[in-house]
């Protein structure tokens, strides 16, 4: 019989308590993506062991292995918790695929059986591999081929193969995020790192309308429909407010060199009145420290009271090209993502804003209401397994 087991890496750090219940958050997880996906199964917790049965094994792990909070998973045969039947499957999967000439290691681990210890039981099955295949060797430091052997009182595991997990908590674990998504590279990387520790999701964007390019609303809709997939089964909503107006008014200023500074603190303010109404405890961005001028360490000191909600910024130390190559394996890069650039942004942004200067401005333009008003004009998008309808 064959079965997936999963490892997860800092749950089990977690006090008794708190484990039994990430691990049930996880199992969760694991069963509404693999229902998604069609994929009946069972899923056993023994001692603290995950382990998933069912008739596509290899499917199943390989939907496993995307669950937040899974650091690997293996397709195990599943033996009796004697040497005898662990050798025997040990034996099985090395004939698949150790060769005549290569290197192998075994390794065993043992616990709540008696009889034998783990390196007794390592031993015993690297003789049957040899057994079997005179033309191998033992390299314990570098093998070419390493079969894994474990003796639980619940049985015999043995597999040659892990399957990467994305790591971090469970989603679910921690409490609601609000986080600001765009068109571009750098937000969904920065929604993806708090979904991967265990954060339930919110998405807001401000849509700049005519002050944007043609391709930002379906970018935008295309990036929260690929996050929606990493939590499958969850629905992942998406708030799209409207930037136009505000806009209007800022263009209108006649100096354009704030602008920035000004749209990025409307944009934490009305978040900030978005995830009160909810209850997002806080928001996410996609700021990088030195990115572009509304980055800089002197305009982020200025933009971040704009609001009283705290904002987390996952990718404040990142270098674009580890941002880049994140959001390639996460699935949200776009090579070619058509026209999404702002018209609102001036040639000439100011890279360190007077606090004075720009509370000034915005007393004048009247900001706490433009907010409110901006708040009001939510459009609601829900994703579930990729798919985005508007609510009504
Ligand atoms: P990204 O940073 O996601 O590639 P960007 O480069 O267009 O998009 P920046 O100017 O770097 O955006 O803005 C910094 C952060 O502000 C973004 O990462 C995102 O979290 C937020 N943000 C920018 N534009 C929008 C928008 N139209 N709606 C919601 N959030 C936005
Ligand atoms: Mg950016």
């Amino acid at each position: 019989m064959e079965a997936v087991m999963v490892r997860y890496g800092e749950i089990f750090l977690k006090s008794e308590p708190v484990k039994r219940r990430f691990i049930s958050i996880m199992t969760g997880n694991i069963s509404l993506a693999l229902e998604a996906e069609g994929l009946a199964h069972r899923i056993e917790t023994p001692r603290g062991r995950v382990l998933i049965s069912g008739d596509e094994p290899r499917r199943i792990a390989a939907v496993t292995a995307r669950a937040f909070g899974v650091v690997s998973a293996s397709v195990c045969t599943v033996t009796t918790a004697d040497i005898e039947g662990i050798a025997a499957a040990a034996v099985e999967h090395a004939e698949r695929r150790l060769r005549p000439g290569m290197s192998f290691a075994v390794r065993a681990r043992r616990s709540g059986v008696a009889g034998f210890n783990s390196q007794e039981l390592a031993a015993a099955v690297g003789a049957a591999v040899l057994d079997r295949i005179p033309e191998a060797r033992v390299d314990l430091t570098a093998p070419d081929y390493e079969v894994f052997v474990e003796a639980r009182e619940f049985g015999g595991l043995v597999y040659d193969e892990k399957i990467a997990g994305p790591g971090g908590l469970p989603y679910g674990t921690q409490d609601e995020v609000m986080a600001l998504l765009s068109a571009g590279i750098d937000s969904p990387v920065a929604s993806w790192l708090m979904m991967r520790r265990g954060c339930l999701m919110v998405h807001v964007h401000m849509k700049s309308g005519r002050f944007g390019g043609a391709d930002e609303e379906k970018n935008v809709l295309q990036n929260h429909a690929r996050l929606s997939r990493w939590v499958p089964g969850h629905p992942l909503d998406l708030l799209v407010v409207d930037m136009e107006p505000f806009f209007e008014v800022i263009t209108a200023l006649k100096e354009p060199r704030y602008r920035c500074i000004l749209c990025k603190r409307f944009m934490l303010r009305v978040a900030g009145i978005l995830a009160g109404e909810r209850g997002a405890y806080a928001l996410v961005n996609g700021d990088n420290l030195g990115q572009v001028a509304s980055q800089t360490l002197a305009n982020m000191v200025v933009i971040a009271p704009a609001t009283s909600v705290p904002v987390l910024r996952p990718l404040i130390g990142f270098d674009k090209e580890e941002v880049v190559d994140r959001a390639r394996a996460i699935g949200t890069f776009e090579a070619h993502p058509g026209s999404i650039g702002c018209t609102v942004a001036p040639r000439y942004p100011s890279t360190a804003a007077p606090a004075a200067t720009i509370a000034q401005i915005e007393e004048k333009i009247g900001v706490a209401s433009l907010a409110e008003r901006a708040a009001g004009t939510v459009r609601r998008f829900r994703a579930k397994n990729g798919v985005v309808e508007e609510v009504r």
